[in-house]
């Protein structure tokens, strides 16, 4: 599409990169079967396509409205028009440059602005989060039934491995993980120990950056970015030889680490390696394939499962079926779903700041998912499995602990 972006941001490296995407959107209309905001709504400025237009407006001049800024926080950016369009339109960096403008020509009220600060510093803490889900463990038994779904069963970690061996690997510690489920970074130190790889955390590091840099704070989540850099660097610099994410909606924002640092000379080239060292659990997995087969106790505990794919791991990372493959590899039944390419609501903060579509998207992922009667649910995100978690009484896993158990020690 011809653009005519205005001066204030024409000649800005936002300005210059936004141009390039809108430039290959040619409105075909592919993306907009793709989105579940639009298949819930049913309105084309919750698709696709009528963002990628209100974003265009802005950025050539048009004052941005409370109803631009609507349509765009109503996004899950989930990234499924990116898998479907043709023109290879790279909506969410797209989607991250429209919505920084947008804050700025149309602030939020106080509520809104307090309701997204405390998120952004309340999940960030460990100590306020850990305290807050500590009280609501203690308080589940008089919690209304709708609400104590709401809060994680805890789960012992288990062992974590010493670091015995000369390979690494460093595992991104991340925020709310941690503290809801520690079972899950454990279960992949395990699992890469019995082949002679220690997966160690680094101290220094903690959130990737994600959650206020969606948020809208998108210069507070670059200074975690480079605190992380700065955490990992001296492990990268000792031969480290991956940065692991067990949770892939951290995952594909430190795979984005170099992209994000571009601009800034101090830390471009290190986020840039560190990018280019960030790997999703599968991809360890999948590159050590014959020695963890070897390990595989085939007749242990198979179980039907129905593997939800998260958002980030098949749009993101495009990763799209490989985890299916391993649960199939070990033994385990992997049911079919239907429409396995949409978001099911959970979407980092966006499950508590849309809770309407959210639940909504929630229902019919799970009425998808449990169709085939499966034993378990498993994903590969904190964040899918917490929110699927509040709306099945069947367990809700990461697919890691699945081969952990299946693993001979
Ligand atoms: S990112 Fe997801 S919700 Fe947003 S426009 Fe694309 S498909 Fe729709
Ligand atoms: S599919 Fe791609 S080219 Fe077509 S309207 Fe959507 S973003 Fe534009």
């Amino acid at each position: 599409m011809q653009t005519n972006l205005a001066a204030f941001i024409r000649d800005t490296s936002e300005g210059r990169e936004a141009d390039a995407i809108l430039r290959k959107c040619v409105h075909c209309g592919f993306c907009t079967a793709t989105c579940p905001t639009y298949q819930i709504n049913f309105d084309e400025l919750d698709g696709p396509r009528g963002r990628i237009y209100l974003i265009k407006e802005v950025l050539e001049g048009k004052r941005a409205t409370a109803t631009t800024r609507l349509h765009l926080d109503r996004c899950l950016t989930c990234r499924s028009c990116e898998t479907t369009c043709p023109s290879g339109v790279q909506y969410g960096r797209l989607a991250d440059i429209g919505r920084a403008v947008v804050e700025r020509q149309v602030p939020r009220s106080a509520t809104e602005r307090a309701t997204r600060y405390a998120l952004s510093k309340g999940l960030r803490s460990k100590a306020l989060f850990g305290a807050a889900l500590l009280f609501g463990r203690a308080a589940r038994g008089v919690l209304p039934t709708s609400l104590a779904r709401k809060v994680p069963r805890a789960q012992p970690a288990g062992a974590w491995p010493p670091p015995r061996h000369e390979r690494r690997v460093i595992v991104v510690l991340g925020c709310v993980q941690p503290t809801i489920a520690p079972s899950i970074d454990a279960a992949f130190a395990r699992v890469v120990d019995r082949i002679g790889i220690s997966a160690v955390g680094m101290s220094g590091s903690g959130c990737c950056g994600a959650l206020p840099y969606h948020l809208n704070e998108q210069q507070e989540g670059l200074d975690l970015v480079r605190r992380n850099v700065d955490a990992w660097w001296p492990a990268i610099e000792q031969g480290a030889e991956a940065i692991v994410t067990t949770s892939s909606g951290c995952g594909v924002m430190v795979k984005d680490y170099g992209h994000l640092l571009a601009d800034d000379p101090a830390y471009k080239a290190k986020a840039a390696r560190v990018a280019e060292l960030a790997r999703d659990p599968v991809e360890v997995i999948g590159g050590e394939w014959k020695r963890i087969a070897a390990r595989v106790a085939m007749d242990r505990g198979s179980q039907r499962i129905a593997f939800h794919p998260p958002c980030t791991l098949q749009h993101g990372m495009k990763l799209k079926g490989r985890v299916e493959e391993i649960l199939r590899a070990i033994g385990h039944e992997v049911v079919p779903i239907a429409d396995p390419h949409l978001c099911c609501g959970s979407a980092g903060t966006y499950s508590i700041l849309q809770p309407e579509l959210a639940e909504e998207l929630k229902r019919r992922k799970l009425a998808s998912m449990q169709a085939e009667r499966p034993a378990v649910i498993v994903s590969a995100n904190i964040g899918c499995q917490t929110h699927l978690a509040t709306g099945t009484s069947r367990p809700v896993r990461h697919w890691i602990e699945m081969l952990d158990e299946k693993m001979l020690n």
